[in-house]
């Protein structure tokens, strides 16, 4: 058996001091989307690149591809000995964040890290800047103290992942041979809660669709002109409204044709998990006379791991700020289709396309322009991997692992699993309450600290399972 006794321990003294790095990260707005940044998002990963070196990791470099943003990785290959070979893992997270949205809805600073009770708010805290520390702080603490790690590791910390990673696969392709590995363990995703641990076996994808729809070539008086002029507002709004019934199904024909039906083993086994409405809507922030959206007697749960969903993120007409009584010229919106696993994403941007052509209302031009496309992804579990995964979680948290769904996408797992043909563990430390992508974005740290203590076994489990 690999002694974990001594990392563990190193750890819990020093967890203090982890979290103080990763408050450091937080300070830094790496926000991929927005060009203001982009010398954020380079100092973030030069010094995620200086603390990667600080613990002891090697060939600690940046990975960039022409057009892409600042992925870093760094390796420690010193595992396999004259008479064993160890495996090699390749740990994935994100250094890049989220814009913090409204400004003044941040109960505290979103890139000054502050603890308040048993979370620390930021924005990154925990997407994904808490989930790139668990690796360096279980990494760091095997090497403080034994000075060699179990296992063979890879670390790769993507920049682009919040702006659906349009470069990975170049840099894939690109740096192929260096980022082979026999396993994956990324921590991007969530706990069933921060005191029970789950691991991710499926997660939707995404298109994301811009549509325009003009009929002037500027905006006009809606007095002198309103009655003969076409209103693009409207008949962006009546479009939009046509894309769902009254139950929130799609209502684009054929849409759910490849959506797999739950069996009833799976929808009973859904049903068994612990949930609790009033905490579901809590954490969703609904306010209380808002109904939610039910389809048949799918749960909540069902509906997000495994149905697909649409929704509308943006749109803009004029704005409040320069309210008055014209029709505008033209009106835009965004969209956003989550696919579940086998729902094939040509297909639906097929659909999609259709659909809009034939409902907009006649006399406007309209544009539609797919933004980004990701995959849906789902894995099986019967790789051993997935074993020493169950007992390391259980050793951190005390309880077994929930086998659970993603609704949001990671555009680095389907590329990957099929380039590297390599199990992919997702053990997040994000928790329902996170509020990742949205204000006040907090990590649980006490959960924080059991995921590092399970990944910490995990590479131990990892060693003797490839024994
Ligand atoms: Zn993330």
């Amino acid at each position: 058996m690999i002694n974990t006794k001594k990392a563990q321990d190193y750890f819990k003294k020093n967890s203090k001091n982890f979290i103080e790095q990763l408050a450091r990260f937080v300070a830094i707005p790496s926000i991929s989307s927005d060009s203001a940044h982009t010398k954020d998002v380079d100092r973030s990963a030069n010094s995620v690149a200086a603390y990667m070196r600080s613990i002891g990791l090697e060939h600690v470099e940046i990975l960039q591809v022409r057009g892409g943003k600042p992925a870093v990785y760094g390796d420690w290959l010193h595992a396999s000995t004259k008479t064993s070979t160890s495996p090699t893992l390749l740990l994935y997270a994100h250094h890049d964040v989220q814009p913090t949205g409204e400004h003044n809805k941040w109960k505290t600073e979103p890139f000054k890290a502050v603890k308040k009770g048993d979370r620390l708010y930021g924005r990154g805290a925990a997407d994904d800047k808490g989930g790139l520390m668990m690796h360096l702080a279980a990494i760091a603490s095997y090497l403080k103290t034994k000075k060699k790690l179990p296992v063979n590791v890879k670390c790769l910390f993507e920049g682009e992942e919040e702006i659906g990673s349009p470069t990975l696969v170049k840099l894939l392709t690109k740096y192929r041979k260096k980022l082979e590995a026999d396993v994956m363990v990324l921590s991007d995703t969530e706990n069933y809660a921060a005191d029970i641990p789950g691991i991710t076996i499926q997660l939707r994808g995404l298109i994301s669709c811009h549509i325009s729809i003009s009929a002037l070539e500027k905006p006009v008086h809606s007095g002198g002109w309103g009655g003969p002029i076409p209103d693009p507002a409207l008949a962006m709004a009546k479009l939009l409204a046509k894309l769902t019934d009254g139950n929130g199904r799609m209502a684009i024909p054929n849409v759910y044709e490849d959506v797999e039906l739950l069996s009833s083993e799976q929808r009973a086994l859904l049903k068994k998990l612990p949930f609790d409405l009033n905490k579901f809507r809590k954490h969703a922030g609904v306010l209380e006379d808002v109904e939610l959206v039910r389809q048949g007697d799918a749960t909540p749960h069902e509906m997000i791991w495994h149905l697909p969903s649409l929704s509308v993120n943006v749109i803009q007409v004029s704005s409040r700020a320069q309210a008055s009584n014209v029709i505008m010229d033209s009106a835009w919106a965004q969209i956003g289709i989550r696919l579940v696993p086998n729902m094939m994403p040509e297909k639906v941007i097929k659909l999609l396309d259709d659909f809009l052509k034939k409902n907009v209302e006649k006399g406007f031009r309209l544009d539609v322009k797919m933004d980004h496309v990701l995959p849906p992804w789902k894995t099986s579990i019967e790789h051993p991997a997935f074993r020493a995964a169950e007992r390391a979680l259980k050793k951190g948290y005390g309880k077994e692992p929930v086998y659970m769904g993603c609704g949001g996408s990671i555009g680095f797992v389907e590329p990957f699993a099929k380039a590297l043909k390599a199990p992919a563990l997702l053990i997040g430390v994000e928790d329902p309450e996170t509020a990742a992508h949205s204000w006040n974005e907090s990590l649980h740290l006490g959960g924080w600290q059991k995921g590092v203590v399970s990944m910490i076994e995990l590479l131990g489990e990892l060693a003797e399972s490839s024994k």
